[in-house]
C-alpha cells in the first residue's frame, strides 16, 4: 500500500513566529519559517490518520482541505500535542461511529482529565468530540496501516514515537532507548526533533539528530520541530544529501507495506 504523509506542524511548542518577538526568523517572509505546532496526518486507502491534535489542529485541517479524520494517535500530553482535540469534533458529523483515539495510558489518564467534560457522559453528543479511547500497548493495525509505538525519552518523560511501515515520526526526545533505535534503522522515512542549534534538557538539536542520521541511516529524513532560532533557507544548506528541514504544508509519498507483519493485519 502507498500513502502520504502531511506535515500540519513543524514549530516547536511556541509556534513560530514566537509570540512577542523580533527575531529575523520571526520577520520572515519565506512562508517555510511560519510553523505551527508539531502534528503529521498520514493518509492511505482514502483514510486519514493523525498524529497529536495541536492548538493549531483547526486551521491545519482548513489549510490541509481535510475531510474526514478515521483515527488519532497522541506522542504525550504537553499542551502543544493536545489542546486541540476539541476541533475534531466536526469530523463527528458525518460519520455514526466515535473517531477511536490511540495513546499510552498515562496519556489516556491525562486527556481524561484535561478534557474531563468530553469524557463525563453528561452533555449532549453533538457538543462534544465522540471518542473511543484504546490503550496502545504494542503494535496495532489502524485503519489497515500498522503502528508500532515506540518508547523515548522527553527529558525524563517516557513517550512514544510511531513506526508506520518503512516510516518513523519521532518527536519530542531528548534521548533514544537502543531497543528503539533497532527499530529506526535504515527506514524509507525518518522524522526527527531537532529543535536548534544549541542542547537542550527535553528536546534534540541538530547536531545530535544529525548523529542519529548518520547513525540510522534512512533514505529520507526531515527535521521538525524546529523553533526561531533555525531560519528555513540557511540552515538547509548546512544539511547534507537526503535530510531536510520539515516545513508545514510539505508532502511526501509513502510506502506502508508491512502491515501483515506479526500477523497482526
Ligand atoms: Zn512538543
Ligand atoms: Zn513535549
Amino acid at each position: 500500500m502507498v500513502g502520504k504523509l502531511i506535515i500540519l506542524g513543524s514549530g516547536t511548542s511556541t509556534g513560530v513566529p514566537t509570540l512577542g518577538c523580533d527575531c529575523a526568523v520571526c520577520h520572515s517572509a519565506d512562508p517555510r519559517d511560519r510553523r505551527l505546532r508539531p502534528s503529521v496526518l498520514i493518509s492511505a486507502g482514502g483514510h486519514n490518520i493523525l498524529i497529536d491534535t495541536t492548538p493549531d489542529f483547526r486551521y491545519q485541517a482548513m489549510r490541509a482541505g481535510l475531510r474526514s479524520i478515521e483515527a488519532v494517535l497522541f506522542t504525550h500530553s504537553h499542551a502543544d500535542h493536545i489542546m486541540g482535540m476539541d476541533d475534531i469534533r466536526p469530523f463527528n458529523f458525518n460519520r455514526s461511529q466515535p473517531i477511536p483515539i490511540y495513546a499510552d495510558a498515562g496519556v489516556l489518564e491525562d486527556l481524561r482529565r484535561v478534557f474531563r467534560y468530553v469524557f463525563s457522559g453528561n452533555e449532549y453528543a453533538s457538543a462534544i468530540p465522540r471518542l473511543t479511547a484504546h490503550a496502545m500497548q504494542g503494535p496495532m493495525v489502524i485503519e489497515g496501516v500498522r503502528f508500532e509505538p515506540l518508547p523515548v525519552m522527553h527529558g525524563n518523560l517516557p513517550i512514544l514515537g510511531y513506526r508506520f511501515g518503512p516510516n518513523a515520526y519521532v518527536t519530542d526526545f531528548s534521548s533514544i532507548p537502543e531497543a528503539t533505535l533497532q527499530r529506526l534503522r535504515g527506514l524509507d522515512l525518518l522524522i526527527l526533533d531537532a529543535l536548534r542549534h544549541r542542547p537542550h534538557p527535553t528536546h534534540s538539536h541538530l547536531a545530535n539528530s544529525l548523529a542519529l542520521v548518520e547513525r540510522l541511516q534512512p533514505r529520507r529524513a526531515l527535521f521538525t520541530h524546529i523553533c526561531h532560532e533555525l531560519p528555513h533557507r540557511e540552515t538547509s544548506a548546512l544539511l547534507p544529501p537526503g535530510v531536510e528541514l520539515a516545513y508545514d504544508g510539505l508532502e511526501v509519498g509513502i510506502r506502508l507495506d508491512d502491515a501483515a507483519e506479526d500477523g497482526l493485519a
